[in-house]
């Protein structure tokens, strides 16, 4: 017998979580020799989430659950439930049925049979997201993937299945910024690609806002390239030049044709403009400061309330 355990992050998720069970139970069936283990991390939902998972718990075996002290976000509840889980093999899920438990045959035949370390899974459609959201994500992928070493897939979801070996790996990397689509890339590891449509929540409504989204795409770019860095710098020599060949042509008319007062507009314009970039330069390297500045605090990634293992 193996053991998978699925690790569900539930944020507000109460509608989901009867659904989401029955489910897994079906799929559970069809897998004969492989028992489950549910890890549901309830991440400072506001909602009867955590009344929900302790009378789930109470009622079922596989269930475990842990629960925060508030709203840590995503990445730290699939942290916590990869550090709580004790299967063979991890697979991550989302509690809102968006990430089909009917593949889950498929995922663990991927490791088992075909020998692949984790399988996981790729929207190959946007459909149904707003069209300037897949716009920005499509720039996004492209950017990161430019200027990052990490390969960083388009339209992979968390939803995947993993080794314990893979999962200790994850598990490693203690970093506060935990930007999971590059961390899963940078451990290595033999993916495969499993592909699935896109298919709208069943309740509730997404956490995910268009400026969250961004700034979390920053996360990202910060977490898994230093170019932008480089780029400020490469600024620097590109304005100290043009500023030399400015001079140049200065002198040269000077000789040529005197001294004629004039331009200030334009000198103004040039002092606006060079200031902008160093200032942007600057925020650039703030953001980098500032990552580091919270990776040096050491604060831990989440922080538990309640669990089922303390009852
Ligand atoms: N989630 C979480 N903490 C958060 C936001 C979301 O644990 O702060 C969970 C949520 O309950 C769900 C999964 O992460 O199980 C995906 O969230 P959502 O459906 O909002 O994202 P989307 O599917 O739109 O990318
Ligand atoms: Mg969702």
């Amino acid at each position: 017998m193996s053991k998978i355990s699925l690790v569900i992050p539930c944020y507000n998720e109460e509608a989901n979580i009867p659904l989401f069970t029955e489910a897994i139970t079906a799929v559970e069936r069809e897998m004969p020799g492989v028992t489950f283990e549910l890890v549901f991390v309830d991440d400072g939902s506001a909602d009867a989430t955590l009344s929900a998972l302790r009378g789930l718990s109470k009622a079922d075996s596989r269930v475990r659950y842990l629960s925060f002290s508030r709203n840590f976000g995503k990445e730290a509840a699939m942290f916590a439930g990869l550090k709580a889980a004790t299967g063979d093999y991890i697979a991550l899920i989302d509690a809102d049925l968006q990430h089909p438990p009917a593949l889950l045959p498929e995922m663990y035949a991927a490791i088992t049979e075909e020998g692949f370390d984790c399988a996981a899974t790729r929207r190959i459609s946007r459909r149904g997201e707003p069209k300037i959201r897949s716009f920005f994500a499509r720039k996004f992928y492209r950017l990161v993937n430019k200027i990052s070493q990490t390969e960083i897939i388009d339209g992979a979801t968390d939803y995947r299945m993993m080794t314990r070996q893979m999962v200790d790996a994850i598990l490693s990397l203690e970093e506060y910024n935990r930007f999971s689509k590059g961390l899963f890339s940078w451990v290595g590891f033999s993916t495969k690609w499993i592909p699935f449509e896109n298919i709208p929540r069943v309740h509730g409504e997404t956490k995910w806002s268009f400026w969250s989204l961004f700034s979390y795409s920053l996360d990202g770019i910060i977490a898994f390239s230093v170019r932008p860095l480089a780029i400020s710098s490469l600024f620097g020599i590109l304005f100290c030049f043009f500023a030399l060949l400015g001079s140049a042509f200065i002198v040269v008319r000077w000789l040529i044709f005197g001294d004629p007062v004039a331009g200030w507009a334009s000198t103004v314009c040039i002092i606006l403009f060079a200031t902008g970039i160093q200032l942007f330069c600057t925020g650039i390297l703030g953001q980098y400061v500032a990552k580091s500045y919270l990776e040096t605090k050491n604060r831990p990634i989440y922080i538990t309330k309640e669990s089922s293992d303390s009852e």
